[in-house]
């Protein structure tokens, strides 16, 4: 069999020139996932025999001559909260299981378009309520870097896929840290885009406001390629922003001589001090390549945790009224209506997602709306103003990812709150609607990768991608 590159631009670039199969990149994925899944459970689904299908059409096509896309041949897997069209979606829960998608989300359909061969569904925590994908109802991900730890999440299962070799690269969704957080925790490289530039249309919504799709990737190259092919305007999504896919490989290389990092003086600490010192380090090798270090306040943020966790579980509790037992999913019979409701949520929905129910629920009611939701709405714009003042004076905001790094099995699992401070670093920009990607950077605690948090305006992405660019360059020359 011909050696099969690593990464997804060279898979893509040795199937469209013939060099090697389709069929021969997915049986050596396919024979990864064999070897090691049952240890690390990345996946809900593995979609063999469909794939292998798109394999030997995308092979075809090389044959015939037609022109195949950025991504002929590279195997992708899926965050199951994303609608795959016949393919069982389940979110991770057992009130859709068994439920198959009458559609595929646009970047599902966007992959396809690009040649991309789609190996199986990931594992998530339910409905991307978590951070640690402890929360599925199928059972947890392990980290395959230390399978006695979480992969992080809620797209634990994404990550894990990408660390582990099933896959070069996958999709996941971030509401508030849920594909930055399992990047950093499994040594890999995570993205969230600007909050419209990828169409949300076909993933299960969580947050409305706060969700956005995005990429893992081992390098920061690849992840920049698989943001271009989902990324642009789609027509069913009404928060999609009118703009064409956005370019962003030639960024990647581009150096940060001239552009000014931002270091946040009154960041809420708690962070590891391996961390810590990971942070220092990458700033220390921006400097020396050229970019200048500048401190900013970001003051509001400290308060971005609570109204996350206001706006967030409110938004829920709207968007998971659909599950119902009425149309798809599971039903448990009762002797009316209203009886049948409640019997097939409690049984559907795992703790977690019935705690955020009821935290949304409560925080829209009548007489506590103004003072949860309502402030929490407040606060939000806080932070937005807090980081327009700060991008007036740089280009881009440096920070850890997540304070900790990988942990074990059950350490947050009993305490909702510990497990919620996972994301005080990224979930400030899903307020913002901004753009954000983790990139590893150094070995923390327990030798557990780092990650390191690349944020930037709006639309910002190609500072975004120079600076993650050049951490992985001295991220490499480091090790
Ligand atoms: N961990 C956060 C939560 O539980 C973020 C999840 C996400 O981004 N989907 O809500």
């Amino acid at each position: 069999m011909a050696t099969v590159p690593t990464t997804a631009s060279a898979i893509a670039e040795a199937v469209a020139s013939g060099r090697v199969t389709a069929r021969e990149v997915l049986e050596q994925h396919l024979a990864a996932i064999d070897a090691r899944e049952g240890e690390i459970h990345a996946f809900n689904l593995v979609t063999a025999e469909i794939a292998r299908a798109r394999a030997d059409g995308i092979d075809a096509d090389v044959r015939a001559g037609r022109p195949v896309g950025p991504l002929a041949g590279v195997p992708v897997a899926v965050k199951d909260n994303l609608c795959t069209r016949g393919v069982e979606t389940t979110c991770s829960s057992q009130i859709l299981r068994g439920w198959k998608p009458p559609y595929d989300a646009t970047v599902i359909t966007r992959l396809h378009g690009a040649g991309a061969v789609i190996v199986g569904k990931t594992n998530l925590d339910e409905f991307a309520m978590g951070s640690s994908t402890e929360n599925s109802a199928f059972g947890a991900t392990r980290n395959p870097l230390d399978t006695s730890r979480v992969p992080g999440g809620s797209s634990g299962g994404s990550a894990a896929a990408v660390a582990a070799g099933f896959s070069p690269v996958s999709l996941g969704s971030d509401t508030g840290g849920s594909i930055r957080q399992p990047a950093a925790m499994c040594g890999i490289v995570g993205v969230k885009p600007t909050y419209g530039t990828v169409s949300r249309f076909g993933l299960v919504a969580y947050a409305s406001s706060l969700d956005q799709i995005g990429p893992f990737a081992v390098t920061v190259d690849d992840a920049a390629l698989l943001t271009e092919v989902i990324s642009g305007r789609d027509a069913n999504d009404s928060t999609s922003i009118p703009a064409p896919p956005m370019s962003l490989r030639a960024s990647v290389g581009a150096g940060v001589a001239g552009m000014r990092i931002g270091r946040v003086t009154d960041l809420p600490g708690g962070a590891e001090p391996e961390v810590e010192a990971a942070l220092e380090a990458a700033f220390a090798s921006l400097r020396a390549a050229g970019a200048e270090i500048v401190d900013v306040r970001l003051p509001s943020l400290s308060y971005a945790l609570t109204a996350y966790y206001l706006i967030a579980p409110a938004e829920a509790s709207s968007n998971l009224a659909r599950f119902d037992g009425v149309r798809d999913g599971l039903r448990v019979g009762a002797a009316d209506t209203n009886a049948m409701y409640g019997a097939t949520r409690a049984a559907g929905f795992g703790d977690e997602v019935q705690r955020r129910i009821m935290l949304g629920t409560y925080a829209l009611s009548a007489g506590y709306y103004d003072a949860y939701y309502g402030k929490a709405l407040k606060v939000r714009r806080l932070i937005a103003d807090d980081f327009a003042r700060a991008y007036s004076e740089v280009d881009a905001i440096l920070t850890p990812t997540s304070p900790v790094v990988a942990f074990r099995f059950g350490e947050k699992a009993d305490d909702p709150m510990s497990m919620y401070l996972c994301d005080i670093y990224t979930i400030p920009t899903n307020l913002a609607g901004h753009p954000a990607m983790s990139v590893p950077f150094g070995t923390g605690a327990h030798g557990m990768p780092v990650g390191i948090q690349v944020l930037a305006p709006a639309l910002g992405e190609q500072a975004m991608f120079r600076v993650g660019g050049a951490l992985e360059a001295s991220a490499g020359g480091a090790a």
